[in-house]
């Protein structure tokens, strides 16, 4: 298992630590602070270098309870290398901005239209997530949610992590009002949720990377829409600045 630094910590651009394997095309590292692909979250780029030789990691993705940090051309580091590691942080960073942006605009169509979120691409440029049901999306639809959202990023409200057990997570979250139908079909040997809750605005359980406050985000711009099929919309959306 590679434990996983941003689980608790969103912020670590550099760590150091142990290469423990090396594949064909990637290394695994003791833990890491490399976001893994996954739970609709493109996956981290960045170097890891042993002060000699330096490697590109052109993305990184979870294999069972390892994370394979992926190279772009011949791995030069052996088992037990002690590396120096750092993040493509414009890269995560408006990952994490992205990220934010998507639970606040999953909540205002959720809360003014009824729609849940059946799925997300969270990426620098542009992100985008599908929504059900949401036959039509006109215009004015699009610029009414767009100030709606942004009002609600200007709040500057606080995004807070926190860990709860499964049973806890769900009553907590069900309480609320909030989506939980994705936490259900979590399999039952996770005991845990890690629970990011937005202001007094959102609670979702997600193992993704967010901004500590909202005004980090800015504002989004919402770009064109699509109807995929069975009542679902996916929604284009990308960041002001
Ligand atoms: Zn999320």
């Amino acid at each position: 298992m590679t434990e996983l630094l941003h689980m608790k910590d969103n912020y670590i651009r550099e760590f150091e630590a142990k290469v423990v394997a090396v594949g064909d095309c990637y290394v695994v590292l003791s833990h890491t602070a490399f976001y893994p692909e996954g739970g609709g979250q493109s996956g981290d780029r960045g170097t890891i270098s042993d002060g000699t030789t330096t490697l590109t990691i052109v993305n990184t993705k979870k294999d069972s309870g390892t994370v394979q940090h992926l190279v772009s051309g011949p791995i030069a580091l052996s088992v037990g290398t002690d590396a120096h590691c750092s993040l493509d942080w414009n890269w995560r960073y408006e990952s994490m901005r992205f990220h934010t942006a998507q639970h606040v605009l999953s909540r205002y169509l959720q809360l003014n239209y009824g729609v849940i979120t059946v799925g997300n691409m969270i990426k620098p440029g542009e992100s985008r997530a599908d929504y059900s049901p949401l036959e039509s999306f006109d215009e004015e639809m699009k610029r009414k949610v767009e100030v709606g959202v942004n009002e609600i990023l200007a709040k500057n409200l606080d995004v807070s992590i926190e860990f709860m057990p499964r049973k806890d997570a769900i009553d907590y979250l069900n309480k609320k009002g909030y989506q939980t139908r994705y936490l259900e079909m979590v399999p039952k040997s996770v005991k845990e949720f890690r629970v990011i809750t937005i202001g007094d605005y959102d609670a979702a359980s997600c193992a993704g990377t967010h901004v500590k406050n909202t005004q980090e985000v800015g504002a989004i711009k919402i770009g064109k829409t699509k109807n995929v099929g069975a009542g679902k919309r996916r929604i284009y959306f990308s960041l002001v600045n």
